[in-house]
């Protein structure tokens, strides 16, 4: 009987397999093996995947969609993977400007966290950097904060994909008084997350120079034991190398190396200050990278070898770091354009890192440094269907000779149109559809005068 009715309806659609959704844009910017750009392209869509990639006429000839969206005039791209920040941070952005990293770190972020963080500051930044984020077109971002559970929900709620990492610190935070509560809370986290479709939960050691070595070994294996990744600033300043040479006598990749805690799944943030022979580790222990240029560029860390390590074949993704003094803002359009420039000025060599590249680690090449490049990172059949459209309808984005060089060095964060992540509908024609944004907008001005008191103490 079931057969007999599915045939009527494979008749009656003419051969035509059913999807959810036909997506139809002028480009359809792939990022696959052989970065194909198809013009007047398509995709279809079941579930929470892409069923088939193609022309137009072709998709619409072998499927019929319950649902269209048709992009004539924009371009349909893999959705932007941001590979290092701090959502909850949003609430601070901008409270602490054009100072040091230290100096940032130790008299105006962690007193302003040691007065203000809780669970409930952390679900309304986060919810407030998710909004922000989804509507740049970012589909999936690598955390490190507090109460990341917290994070976690909030990331669902908002529909991003989330790696989630528990910070793991040397003294007392907001969440956990010391590093061994916050081990077992990162436990408790990892079985609570450890089949969700869109939250990959981490453990986050901050850095070499604020975790013991024991609580670093402890890191790498919980994360071993449960198969999760670690993630941890490396290699972001001058100080933290000079540092690390000084009382360990190894840099701080050498000193993680011989501890082992690069043995695993790892995604290490900046890695500004690599030498050659850390290069070689990290190549080895296939560590994903994540280079934060807006990051590195305000707090004067320097920059990172990209060109290079690149080239190694060491995955290194973009970030925004942020939200607070780092970076005021969780925009990837910005970060590709700048991550290209800051090669092209440094190396005195314009063809550096070209706008393909750019966008290559904003996408596949951030899948690859989380180890997720099998789900997410390009527009293939099979893949999760992690997608934006970005318009090409305002003067700043004709005539288009390149789709790249638009997407790296014209196009703003603002002209993305339409998101979804895993199949689902996230922002349409630039509203966000699956959280209230007022509600949240309010909770950034009270907390503005809640933090502006706490301060001023
Ligand atoms: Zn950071």
């Amino acid at each position: 009987m079931r057969l007999f009715y599915s045939l009527i309806l494979s008749v009656a659609a003419v051969n035509a397999a059913a999807v959810d959704s036909i997506w139809t844009a002028r480009y359809v910017v792939t990022m696959d093996a052989q970065r194909r750009v198809i013009e007047n392209g398509a995709i279809a869509v079941t579930g929470d995947h892409i069923v088939a990639v193609g022309k137009r006429a072709e998709i619409d000839r072998d499927y019929q969609a319950k649902q269209r969206v048709d992009r004539p005039d924009a371009i349909l791209a893999p959705g932007l993977i941001n590979t290092h920040t701090h959502a909850a941070m949003s609430l601070f952005r901008g409270v602490a400007d054009d100072m040091n990293l230290q100096d940032w770190l130790n008299n105006f972020i962690f007193p302003a966290e040691a007065k203000n963080v809780n669970r409930e500051f952390v679900q309304w930044g986060t919810r407030l950097a998710c909004m922000e984020m989804a509507l740049s077109g970012t589909t999936t971002y690598t955390d490190m904060y507090y109460f990341e559970d917290a994070v976690a929900y909030a990331t669902k709620e908002v529909g991003l994909r989330g790696v989630l990492g528990q910070t793991v610190i040397g003294f007392p935070v907001s969440d956990y008084k010391t590093p061994g509560e916050a081990l077992a809370g990162t436990e408790k986290f990892f079985k609570e997350f450890a089949n969700d479709p869109l939250i990959v939960p981490a453990v986050a050691p901050h850095a070499i120079y604020t975790v013991a070595n024991e609580d670093l070994k402890a890191c790498r294996m919980l994360a071993n034991r449960y198969n999760k990744p670690l993630v941890i600033h490396l290699a972001e300043t001058k100080h933290e190398n000079d540092e690390s040479l000084e009382k360990r006598g190894k840099t701080p990749t050498a000193a993680l190396e011989a501890m082992g805690v690069l043995d695993g799944w790892t995604v290490a943030a900046h890695g500004v200050w690599l030498s050659d022979s850390d290069m070689a580790i990290l190549k080895a222990r296939n560590t994903g990278l994540a280079h934060c240029p807006s990051s590195n560029m305000k707090l004067a860390s320097g920059v990172a070898r990209v060109v290079q390590i690149l080239a190694l074949g060491i995955p290194m993704g973009l970030g925004t770091d942020g939200v607070a003094g780092s970076n005021n803002d969780v925009d990837m359009m910005e970060e590709m354009d700048l991550a290209a420039k800051l090669q092209k000025v440094t190396t005195m060599d314009p063809t550096a890192l070209p706008a393909e590249t750019a966008f290559a680690m904003a996408t596949i090449i951030g899948a690859k440094a989380l180890r997720m490049d099998s789900m997410i990172g390009s527009i293939e059949k099979g893949k999760r269907a992690d997608i934006i459209t970005v318009r090409l309808d305002q003067p700043h984005a004709v005539p288009i000779y390149n789709v790249y060089s638009q997407l790296v060095y014209a196009l703003k964060a603002s002209d993305v149109t339409d998101v979804m992540v895993n199949g689902r509908v996230i922002v349409r024609g630039k509203k966000i559809l699956t959280i209230d944004p007022g509600p949240v907008m309010a909770k950034a001005a009270e907390y503005q005068e809640k933090v502006k008191r706490s301060l001023a103490k």
